[in-house]
């Protein structure tokens, strides 16, 4: 099949690239052409494991493809794929103007019957939006093609993205009529060994499974963010009630961790999303708004433990940072944890001396005019003179690194793991103050 995807960022790109690696025809097309320079060279516009190499292969084979001329991108497939940024509006709602763009560009270099499948995040009734912008487009043009307009939400995880691309847990697609799921149904299939993997539903569904399922996800962790408050002045420690909880297989393992509180690209912006969309039909979600109130309560929540630790005196002390991205695996910066802590280091009169093995580029773009945040490439480096560790994303490296050298470095021997990484005990044996989430210190 020819596919066109419409913006080359982490779903676009990855999505674009399992496609040609399944046999398809891909050209993969964005506005931004410095982005479209470096990928027809070869380089990835951002980390993700696994998938220069994999862009090369497909580039090389001559099944992938990148353009920064939207009309060839829109005029040259048979399917295009809408994969442009849904952030969030000053209000919540979900800015729609990158795909109602996208829709109008497709109206007007449309030149056959195409096949139109929105993967981007969008709310319930953005597809039937869209199919309207494009069909009026094209009666402005005095053409009549044929829209078939398709909702496939993505549900990759950066950081993992190849895997869950290729090798979906499962796929969800709204139709609206045989001809096009039996079409999805032949895209699909070399991703799946068992078709029942592949979810058929109606539009408006497909549409709203995306936000359930990562309203769901948010959910777990504030839930057991908001539990590992109560373990922390009790005496109970959060890692074994998860583990607990999540041998029953009706709760499972999954997303039970407590932490710093979710960020990222995703969770922040689409359960205020969905919070707006069910407000714009007169209903509040009151589950979901006490899911971002508790998300926000544990930024301040580890921050403090901080402050508290240092009596409130945060004014000229160091602090190593660990972990810049919103998790391992990635460089998305977007709504990481590890911005707003800096954030409020500085505006108590702190420095930071942050580190993390990915991150860093797009960090320094951010950050580069703070005098008091200094960048690391070494993670023992940051740790020079600094009167406290923080631990933000928990990168396999950090678990293993040599405490001795950390003790050695540190001018207070103290940590605070917002990701539960170490053990307590062991910890204390070394003779660190360690502060962690969800138990009594010392426990
Ligand atoms: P992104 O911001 O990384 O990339 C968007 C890209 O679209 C950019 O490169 C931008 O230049 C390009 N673009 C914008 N307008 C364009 C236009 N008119 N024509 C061509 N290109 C254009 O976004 P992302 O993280 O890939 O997310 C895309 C969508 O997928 C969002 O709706 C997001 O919620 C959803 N999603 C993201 C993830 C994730 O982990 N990032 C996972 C699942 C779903």
């Amino acid at each position: 099949m020819r596919i066109s995807v419409i913006g080359t960022g982490y779903v676009g790109l990855v999505t674009g690239t399992c496609f040609a690696e399944k046999g398809n025809q891909v050209l993969c097309a964005d506005i931004d052409a410095t982005r479209i320079e470096k990928l027809n060279q070869g380089i990835a516009p951002f980390y993700e494991p696994g998938l220069e190499e994999l862009i090369k292969k497909n580039a090389s084979k001559k099944r992938l493809h990148f353009t920064a001329n939207i009309q060839e991108a829109m005029e040259s497939a048979e399917m295009l794929m809408i994969a442009v940024g849904t952030p969030s509006d000053l209000d919540g709602s979900t800015d729609l103007s990158y795909v109602m763009s996208v829709a109008e560009s497709i109206g007007q270099h449309m030149n056959a019957d195409k096949y139109v499948v929105v993967k981007s995040t969008v709310p319930v009734g953005t597809c039937e939006a869209v199919r309207n912008v494009i069909e009026r487009v094209l009666r402005a043009r005095g053409v009549n093609y044929k829209v078939q307009i398709v909702s496939n939400p993505e549900f990759l995880r950066e950081g993992a993205a190849l895997e869950d691309c290729l090798y979906p847990p499962r796929v969800i697609v709204g139709v609206e009529n045989d001809e096009t799921q039996q079409v999805m149904l032949n895209l699909y299939r070399p991703f799946v060994e068992d078709t029942s993997k592949i979810l058929f539903v109606d539009i408006f569904s497909s549409e709203m499974t995306k936000y359930a399922a990562n309203a769901m996800l948010a959910t777990r962790i504030s839930f057991m963010n908001e539990l590992s408050r109560i373990c922390e002045v009790t005496g109970a420690n959060i890692d074994l009630v998860k583990k607990g909880m999540g041998m029953d297989p009706r709760i499972g393992p999954h997303f039970l961790n407590a932490g710093v509180g979710y960020g990222g690209s995703c969770f922040p912006k689409d359960v205020k999303a969905l919070i707006k969309t069910a407000r714009n039909i007169g209903s509040e979600l009151s589950i979901l708004q006490a899911v971002e109130e508790v998300n926000q309560q544990q930024h301040d929540h580890f921050f403090k433990k901080v402050q508290d630790y240092f009596k409130g005196q945060l004014e000229g002390k160091t602090i190593a940072m660990w972990g810049l991205a919103f998790k391992p695996g990635t460089d998305d910066l977007r709504e990481a944890p590890a911005l707003r802590l800096i954030e409020k280091f500085l505006y108590y009169g702190a420095r930071v001396k942050a580190a993390d093995p990915i991150a860093l580029e797009g960090a320094r773009k951010l950050l580069s005019f703070e005098s008091r945040v200094e960048l690391f490439d070494s993670f023992y480096e940051a740790l020079n003179g600094a009167d406290a560790l923080v631990i933000v994303t928990e990168w396999p490296e950090f678990k293993g690194a040599d405490l001795n050298q950390v003790k050695a470095s540190l001018k207070n021997s103290v940590i605070f793991d917002g990701r539960n990484i170490f053990l307590p005990s062991e910890m204390e044996e070394l003779g660190f103050d360690y502060i962690s989430i969800g138990k009594e210190m010392g426990l």
